[in-house]
């Protein structure tokens, strides 16, 4: 039985929730404070978290990125604002999903199976596909090759290799691989990527592949 956290003040809301989840055969725990949230999370392992954005005690966004230190359980925001959605998938908050306020149970236990289900299929390729990845070390092995990354390719790799099939944006990833802020171009971006897929390529990593999404930016896919 899969177990769902969810995390909201409103305690009607929270209660619906619960009832529905439950008669779709989830185990679920509420918590209405979010400062009660990280200690939680870290005893009870849940299988996915429903977090509201607007909560007493500390806000789901800083919940989400503190929670993003340690797990990678997926996280669907409950969010009334709209245009937060991009900050919300973000990189800086990390979280999978979002739900918008006011929405109907029956769509909540359809995003959240889906998610859970997705999640179960990515599990499986990543069992199936022999690309290792050792950040102490920073070694990334296909089966018993060793790839030859610079620290920058290491980084995009890492951060491919855990979310197949996530697109990223190009600003997304110049985020992630440059912390100190320094202005650089979409091209440099692309030009790491290019020098990337050439190095798994000459491992004949087939099964491991990072596309372009046009106007956007990027994906990796994972074939069995
Ligand atoms: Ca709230």
């Amino acid at each position: 039985m899969k177990h769902i956290l969810i995390v909201e003040d409103e305690i009607k809301i929270a209660q619906l929730l619960e009832d529905y989840l439950q008669a779709n055969a989830y185990q679920t725990s509420h918590l209405a404070d979010g400062l009660a949230v990280e200690a939680w999370v870290k005893s009870h392992n849940p299988d996915l978290i429903l977090l509201d954005i607007m909560l007493p005690g500390k806000d789901g966004l800083e919940i989400c990125k503190a929670l993003r230190h340690f797990t990678d359980v997926p996280i669907i925001m409950l969010t009334a604002r709209v245009e937060e959605i991009d900050r919300i998938l973000g990189l800086e908050i990390g979280a999978d999903d979002y739900i918008c306020k006011p929405f109907s149970s029956r769509e909540v236990v359809v995003r959240v199976k889906a998610m859970l289900r997705r999640l179960d299929k990515v599990m499986t390729k990543q069992q199936s596909h022999p690309l290792t990845i050792n950040r102490e070390t920073f070694i990334a092995q296909y089966g018993k090759q060793t790839l030859t990354l610079t620290p920058v390719e290491f980084k995009l790799l890492d951060l491919f290799n855990q979310h197949p099939e996530r697109v990223y944006h190009r600003d997304q990833l110049l985020d992630h691989i440059y912390d100190d802020g320094r202005v650089v171009t979409h091209r440099t971006i692309d030009t790491h990527i290019k020098n990337l897929r050439k190095k798994l390529q000459q491992v004949g990593a087939e099964e491991f592949t990072i596309s372009s999404v046009y106007g956007v930016g990027y994906k990796s896919h994972v074939s069995s």
